[in-house]
């Protein structure tokens, strides 16, 4: 049954709501497959509207000082938190993640990146001197914000709290499939009386709206996360106005454990990484590589993790792993383990089969395959589903080759028998994101992307600095060296 809060009629626009010119997009709830709610889409005129009033707001919001910029945060944090139950709700719903993981990642680590950037305002430097120049960071301008549907929250505010806090006004684009989260950060935004055009929210189709925001000449930055397929033609379409664009794409991330690390340990954190959100995480350990001695044990220790984990109704506490996203996804997911497996693939857990009981939504065994190529289409593609491919490797070059031998480099991580072996190792990877033993999330550290994985940095300073034009003002005091 669809709440008030499920149904959305109107876009945020310019400090109002009003109403768009497309069509309603039903949004599913992919453990049940009914309609959880609806929202009236925007129109590439609308989307056009927004990024007007975006610029109208940039002079203004830009000269906005830090300070004042901390206390929105702050206050726009709060209001958020005030509707944390409804987050952790609409997120169960329309992603179909468990609610214990709904509430510590999906909100809870999206809040921890908001809280982040208004501790970091407190002490960021916009302005130093070198030789006879003062080097001025200004605000870049409009930011176009295109998000995907995996952590739709967690991407809005990675994007909206920095370039708040750089002094730039946003226009918002969440995917099709997970909107109703996004709704609830503009209500925040109007509830602390955001100025208007600050943050405006438009959903639509990509291929409407995402393209407007591309190629509109009003808009100073695109920041894309999603697929690298769609990520290269937002960066080919951007291309015509020279803005700047910050992709934030796929991974196939390795997961790498060394001789001598405790192989129980790193198997079962890597089958747990690979599970969370069912699987539908960018930065997932999805290979995992071990020694060929300890390619035995380390089957049985992923069978034994893979088969503890709990597939069903999101609502549950107990559910370790709730519904993919769609039809579509399922079904694409399952077709890689298919293809696997007519390729001669091991099947150690899971498989194609519904998980039992389970005779509606989309749901997912948690799967772990290995005697597979390293070059095959399960260890080279994005599955985004809950699945591992286990691969032996016979040296530690041989194994760091492995790592890198795929087109992506967002993440990974590596167990050593002690942090600097292990460190050591790290240092070799193409990758932008490096765990090492098991060390814990730093919303303060740089998240992004080698390669296919993407150019843009998020989280941290660099998720500030990826707003922010720089400006070199030569000062005729102390001409030393000046040409
Ligand atoms: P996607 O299909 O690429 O869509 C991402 C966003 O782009 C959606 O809002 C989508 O809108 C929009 N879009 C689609 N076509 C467009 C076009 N022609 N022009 C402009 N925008 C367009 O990705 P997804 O399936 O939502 O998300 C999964 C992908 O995101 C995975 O590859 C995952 O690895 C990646 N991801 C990366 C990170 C990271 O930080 N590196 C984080 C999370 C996810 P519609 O929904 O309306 O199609």
């Amino acid at each position: 049954m669809s709440r008030p809060e499920w149904v959305r009629e109107h876009v945020y626009i310019g400090g109002s709501w009003v109403q768009p010119r497309g069509d309603i997009c039903e949004v599913e709830n992919p453990a049940t497959e009914e309609v959880l709610g609806w929202v009236r889409c925007a129109t590439a005129a609308d989307a056009a509207e927004a990024v007007e009033a975006a610029a109208a707001a940039r002079a203004g919001w830009g000269r906005t000082t830090p300070a004042y910029r901390i206390g929105v945060l702050r206050e726009l944090s709060a209001a958020l938190r005030d509707r944390e139950d409804l987050l952790v709700d609409t997120l169960v719903g329309e992603v179909g993640t468990p609610v214990g993981l709904a509430r510590s990642s999906h909100v809870g680590q999206a809040l921890a990146v908001l809280d982040s950037y208004a501790d970091l305002l407190e002490t960021f430097d916009f302005e130093e001197r070198i030789g006879s120049s003062r080097v001025l960071r200004e605000p870049a301008g409009v930011v176009g914000a295109i998000t995907p549907w995996n952590y739709p929250l967690y991407q809005l505010l990675a994007k909206v709290a920095p370039a708040l806090a750089a002094g730039c006004p946003v226009v918002a684009k969440p995917a099709e499939l997970t909107p109703l989260s996004a709704f609830i950060v503009a209500d925040a935004a109007e509830a602390i009386g955001l100025p208007p055009g600050v943050f405006n929210l438009v959903p639509g189709p990509g291929s409407e709206v995402g393209e407007l925001l591309s190629t509109h000449p009003g808009v100073d930055i695109v920041s894309f996360t999603g697929s690298t397929r769609v990520g290269r033609r937002v960066a080919g379409m951007a291309a015509e106005t020279v803005k700047r664009v910050c992709l934030e794409l796929g991974g196939k991330s390795a997961s790498l454990v060394l001789p001598g690390a405790d192989v129980e340990r790193a198997v079962s954190a890597t089958v747990a990484n690979v599970m969370v959100n069912s699987g539908q995480t960018c930065a997932a350990w999805t290979r995992l590589l071990v020694p060929r001695s300890e390619i035995d044990q380390s089957l049985a220790v992923a069978e034994e993790a893979a088969s503890q984990h709990v597939v069903g109704d999101p609502r549950h506490a107990a559910t370790d792993l709730g519904p993919v996203i769609s039809a579509s996804q399922r079904r694409s997911i399952l077709d890689y383990i298919a293809g696997a497996v007519a390729e001669g693939a091991c099947l150690v857990s899971g498989g194609v089969e519904r998980p039992d009981e389970l005779g509606v939504g989309h749901y997912v065994r948690p799967t772990v395959l290995t005697g597979v190529s390293p070059q095959s289409r399960i260890a080279q593609e994005e599955v985004f589903g809950p699945v591992l491919v286990v691969l032996a490797y016979a040296d530690v070059d041989e194994a760091v080759v492995l790592a890198n031998a795929t087109s992506y480099g967002l993440a990974g991580s590596v167990w050593g028998a002690h942090d600097g072996q292990a460190f050591a190792v790290a240092r070799r990877l193409r990758t932008g994101r490096v765990d090492v033993n098991g060390a814990a999330w730093n919303p303060s550290a740089p998240f992004g992307g080698y390669k296919q994985s993407g150019n843009g940095r998020e989280l941290g300073r660099w998720g500030i600095e990826e707003f922010l034009e720089i400006k070199a003002v030569q000062m005729p005091e102390g001409q030393r060296g000046h040409r």
